[in-house]
């Protein structure tokens, strides 16, 4: 008997339960396997009988009570943060396995039983993407891990070429859970209704938002808000100080035009998180909260925008960051398991990253010095 975890207590984790018992184990000892028996439902704050921790699973894992933990793809918004706490806690990535995306009435559906789980390196899937349409940014705020407000003219993504890119991805991930269009500021970028629509036809499964510091929504035309509603894309607001006045506004023109929205409270304090000085910790980039933030980016994917924008950085202060990483997506030996794992890796861009004392928000403007950033 294959003892393991599920993550989660919703629906879809114990449909997930239900089908490994069942169908999944009846299909394995048909072909001469061990069946599956699912010993614990893996949650952040176990409440109910059946139900653990992570960190106990992690000691159950490393005693050899369970062997597998499966996440159903419903958990994609906290899937990067449970696998790096997975991985830091000692977890073999060959025994984090992905569910299939289920949905009502999937149990009519006996022929998607053999692809029920796909261990997490070979799963052609990943759980977040972002890509920038404009590098620069209208706020300019200090500490923008981003650099936009060194970026000293507007920088905006060739259309053609992202489009081109995306495609390549789609030859390896057939699927993500959810795509964040960001920049420095995406609203700066006319053709932002092109790169939705594009998003939606190669990734028609996946959460489309649009990431804004929502400056500028008050005046985005009909041609968006179409694009928006028609590929069911919603923004994303940072909410940063100067909204303030305007966001009883937005919120009622976002209602009214039916346009899904969601927003952060309000943003008082940014980390300075750069350091010039290597930070020696080998192990930073499991604590990183942005080192699930995979970017796509000129043909090249990373675990985070830093190697794509540390440039701005480089250029400004006559500083040599690394920035020549990532995964070449038209690399003639790219497969899907390279890719994966290489997005668990360390950048040597992560070492200059530290986790930083919070500083008050305020803009930076265009001449800042050095002092502003690290
Ligand atoms: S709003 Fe601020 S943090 Fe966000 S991209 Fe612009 S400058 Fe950077
Ligand atoms: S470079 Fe590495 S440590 Fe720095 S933000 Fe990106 S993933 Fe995190």
């Amino acid at each position: 008997m294959i003892h393991l975890g599920v993550y989660g207590n919703s629906k879809w984790s114990l449909l997930m339960k239900k089908l490994l018992e069942n169908d999944y184990s009846e299909m394995l000892s048909q072909n001469g396997g061990e069946r599956i028996a699912v010993d614990h439902f893996v949650v952040d704050e176990p409440s109910k009988e059946g139900e653990i921790s992570v960190e106990f699973f992690l000691q159950k894992y490393l005693c050899g009570e369970l062997s597998i933990l499966v996440i159903p793809k419903e958990y994609y918004m906290q899937y990067n943060d449970l696998v790096f706490k997975l991985l830091r806690g000692g977890m073999n990535t060959d025994d984090i396995y992905n569910g299939i995306r289920l949905f009502d009435g999937f149990e009519g559906h006996k022929d998607l039983i053999p692809y029920l789980v796909t261990p997490m390196a070979e799963d052609p899937y990943l759980s977040y993407l972002e890509y920038h349409v404009a590098d620069h940014c209208n706020l300019n705020c200090k500490y923008c891990t981003h650099y936009s407000p060194l970026v000293e003219q507007p920088v905006f993504t060739d259309l053609a070429k992202f489009e081109k890119d995306i495609n390549q991805l789609k030859k390896y991930i057939k699927d993500i859970g959810v795509i964040r269009i960001l920049g420095g500021e995406p609203l700066l970028n006319e053709e932002l209704p092109r790169f939705i629509e594009l998003s939606r036809s190669v990734y028609p499964g996946s959460l489309i938002t649009v990431v804004t510091n929502a400056m500028l929504l008050d005046r985005i035309n009909e041609e968006l808000k179409e694009s928006m509603r028609m590929n069911k894309a919603f923004f994303h607001i940072s909410f940063y100080p100067p909204l303030e006045k305007k966001i009883g506004d937005i919120k009622k023109m976002l209602v009214d035009e039916k346009i899904p929205f969601t927003i952060t409270d309000m943003i008082p304090e940014f980390n300075k998180t750069q350091t010039l000085k290597p930070n020696g910790d080998p192990d930073f980039f499991y604590h990183c909260f942005q080192a699930g933030c995979t970017c796509l980016h000129d043909g090249k994917i990373a675990p985070c925008y830093a190697p794509f924008t540390t440039k701005y950085f480089n250029e400004k202060y006559g500083k040599s960051l690394p920035t020549d990483e990532g995964i070449d997506l038209y690399s003639d030996e790219l497969t899907v398991e390279k890719i994966k794992l290489s997005l668990l890796v360390p950048m040597a861009r992560c070492s200059f990253c530290i986790a930083g004392e919070p500083h008050k928000w305020e803009i930076v403007g265009k001449n800042s010095t050095l002092e502003d950033w690290v």
